[in-house]
């Protein structure tokens, strides 16, 4: 039922200029089914962001429908707050612990604190005893997982997460991979935006690949990578 099915999306279509041809997206319609951590790809400009942003309910599309477990989102939406979303920039409080950071914030949202779940999002977000430590003395990953550990407090069914590895090295890439295979053995959902191919393949079960506002290709990981020669997925340079 469709009531199952974390998101599926018909002709989303936005321009930012009414009067412009140019698309941000444009007819772009994918589904993501329970459990799977899909990687949304595309090189910079590609729609990942504004695809993102339309999810989250913070930009209302052009055309198109988007379903969160069945439901029309809209901004305000009930059905939000099964969605936790990550974007770049959080902000903490630099000389409160990580735990503190977490705890203001979930009480800023209003929502009952379940004990259980913070502490489940705080071991899946595997920050450890750094959650003690003040934020101020903790690397550019470990922000980045506070700020997704932030994302994950209520044990959301759905999280999105944009552009997660921005600004990471190789082995908090790798974290961070965990991280999100760890969310989603749970039966949860995440989609993930990135513009690298090698950031992806290793943690994503599905891809949908954009370019240019447009669907280039979906499906299974091992079918997109396996021998395509037409996944020209950017290059490393930023
Ligand atoms: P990036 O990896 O750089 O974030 P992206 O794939 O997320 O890229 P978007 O940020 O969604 O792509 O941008 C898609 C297109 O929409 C680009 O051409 C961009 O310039 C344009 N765009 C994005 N945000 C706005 C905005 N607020 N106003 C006008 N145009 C915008």
């Amino acid at each position: 039922a469709l009531a199952d099915v974390p998101l599926a999306i018909t002709g989303l279509t936005k321009r930012y200029a009414k009067s412009s041809d140019r698309y941000a997206v444009r007819d772009l319609s994918f589904t993501v089914e329970r459990g799977q951590v899909l990687g949304l790809l595309g090189p910079n400009g590609a729609g990942k962001t504004t695809t993102l942003r339309m999810l989250m309910g913070l930009i209302t599309p052009d055309e198109g429908g988007i379903r969160v477990f069945g439901h029309a989102i809209r901004p305000g939406a009930p059905v939000l707050s099964r969605v936790g979303a990550f974007v770049e920039g959080a902000g903490f409080l630099p000389h409160l612990s990580g735990r503190e950071n977490l705890e203001l914030y979930w009480q800023a949202t209003g929502r009952p604190a379940e004990d259980s779940h913070i502490a489940e999002a705080l071991e899946i977000a595997g920050l450890g005893d750094a959650l003690a430590r003040a934020v101020r003395t903790y690397s550019q990953g470990m922000r980045q997982r506070l700020a997704i550990a932030q994302a994950m407090l209520g044990l959301p069914d759905l999280l999105i997460l944009d552009e997660p590895t921005n600004g990471l090295d190789p082995p908090q890439i790798r974290e961070m991979r965990d991280v999100m295979i760890r969310y989603a053995a749970g039966g949860r959902t995440v989609i993930v935006s990135s513009h690298l191919l090698s950031e992806v393949e290793q943690s994503c079960t599905h891809l949908v690949v954009m370019d240019r506002g447009r669907l280039v290709q979906a499906g299974p990981v091992a079918e997109i990578t396996g021998g395509s020669d037409t996944l020209l997925v950017t290059t490393d340079g930023e």
